[in-house]
């Protein structure tokens, strides 16, 4: 099943776990706020596919995943997006879109290993991290 234009949900609920993986009513529409103002509109910009690591998380997906409880991927509310070129997807999303936070994670900040990006129905903050051997500064 298809949210937006460009993604689906099997791609919005990945997990490699193995345990179920499914958004309720509430999450399924923070899922589709995201596609619809961020991923869809990126993806655009981008001109090709991208790679969704993973998107909605269970309580128990999260654990698993080392996430911390508060994550924005248990709302539906966040994605981790990975392509060839990390640092435009991160630059396409800081200049162009509204979102609540979006992070340059791992690997260098010229070749981040992937991006978070997250997008709420309200008071999105527009707030541009670097997460490096989980700490998090403000760029
Ligand atoms: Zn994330």
């Amino acid at each position: 099943m298809s949210i937006g234009k460009y993604f689906t949900i099997a791609e919005l609920t990945v997990t490699k776990s193995g345990l179920p993986n499914i958004p309720n009513q509430a999450e399924t529409d923070a899922l589709t706020e995201l596609v619809k103002n961020v991923l869809d509109p990126l993806r655009e910009l981008f001109g090709k596919p991208i790679h969704v690591n993973s998107g909605f998380r269970s309580a128990e997906v999260n654990r698993l995943a080392n996430g911390v409880p508060t994550s924005q991927h248990c709302k539906g509310e966040a994605a981790d997006l990975d392509c060839d070129n990390n640092l435009l997807l991160f630059q396409l999303i800081r200049d162009n879109l509204v979102f609540d936070q979006v992070i340059s994670e791992s690997g260098t900040p010229e070749a981040p290993a992937w991006v978070h990006v997250s997008y709420k129905k309200l008071g999105n903050r527009g707030e541009r991290l670097r997460m490096e051997n989980g700490k998090y500064t403000k760029l």
